[in-house]
């Protein structure tokens, strides 16, 4: 059994959700599963590391951006690995490099295009947790590239969809996908289970629970996406053919 879970930045907002999000990933192996999690930046990070960089050049070029953005997830992978081993469980921390996430070259808004080597089935064949960072990835010229904000959820995908998981987990912080934004209007409906197709169709109307890119990665690999809260752990949403 292989599981991919995603955890988003109020997810790993401080030490002590980083550890409870460990808890649940070291649950599962403990379990006889095999692991791979996917980390975004914890909090703001993300819009910190822009303002920083916005400090320095209001226009500076897309490849030094992504040079700059890639290293939020960077530090809670390696956070995240350090959690898991806290633990008592083997865990490995790899950047979008390592394990082998190939895009195309459009800085900041890069497609995924493929996975150029085995590190990540290695590591897990050691008996590891690996922990990947997300939204980010290297183009032909070994140059860092991101994916897009939101770009995490896509890697999640990508990494199901390339090693054929049984299950892709978006772990954030809303029980599942609504009809519309729970946290704007308190009496929106919660979806149970919601086509692609819709999913979509919800995204387009700026419901940004899920990156666009991953949908359409899970719709044409027939992967189902379960968005679920990293608070309670209860059943999310199936998104799914
Ligand atoms: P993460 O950091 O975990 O990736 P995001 O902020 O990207 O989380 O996505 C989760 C947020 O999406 C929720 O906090 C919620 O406010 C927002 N959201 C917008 N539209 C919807 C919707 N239709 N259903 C659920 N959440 C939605
Ligand atoms: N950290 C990136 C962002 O804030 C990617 C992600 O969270 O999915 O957009
Ligand atoms: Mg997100």
């Amino acid at each position: 059994m292989l599981i991919v879970q995603k955890y988003g930045g109020t997810s790993l907002a401080n030490a002590a959700r980083i550890h409870s999000a460990a808890r649940r990933v070291t649950g599962l192996a403990q379990q006889g599963a095999h692991v791979i999690v996917v980390v975004s930046a914890q909090g703001d990070t993300t819009d910190e590391l822009i303002t920083k960089a916005e400090f320095v050049n209001l226009r500076g070029s897309a490849r030094e951006m992504d040079m700059c953005l890639c290293v939020g997830e960077q530090l809670s992978a390696a956070l995240m690995a350090m959690a898991i081993g806290a633990l008592g469980f083997p865990a490995v921390s790899l950047t979008g490099w390592q394990a082998g996430l190939q895009t195309d070259s459009v800085h900041g808004n890069a497609r995924i295009t493929g996975l150029g080597n085995d590190r990540i089935r290695k590591e897990l064949d050691k008996g590891n947790i690996v922990v990947v960072t997300g939204f980010q990835g290297i183009n032909q010229n070994n140059d860092i590239t991101t994916l897009g904000r939101g770009g995490s959820d896509t890697t999640a995908v990508a990494l199901a969809a390339f090693l054929q998981a049984d299950l892709c987990q978006i772990f954030t912080d809303v029980d599942g996908v609504y009809d519309r934004d729970p946290r704007v209007y308190p009496g929106a409906t919660r979806f149970g289970r919601l086509p692609y197709d819709k999913m979509l169709r919800l995204i387009e109307g700026g419901a940004q629970v899920l990156h666009d890119r991953s949908v359409e990665m899970a719709r044409d690999h027939q992967i189902p996406i379960e968005v679920l809260s990293s608070f309670t752990g209860a059943p999310g949403t199936i998104v799914g053919p």
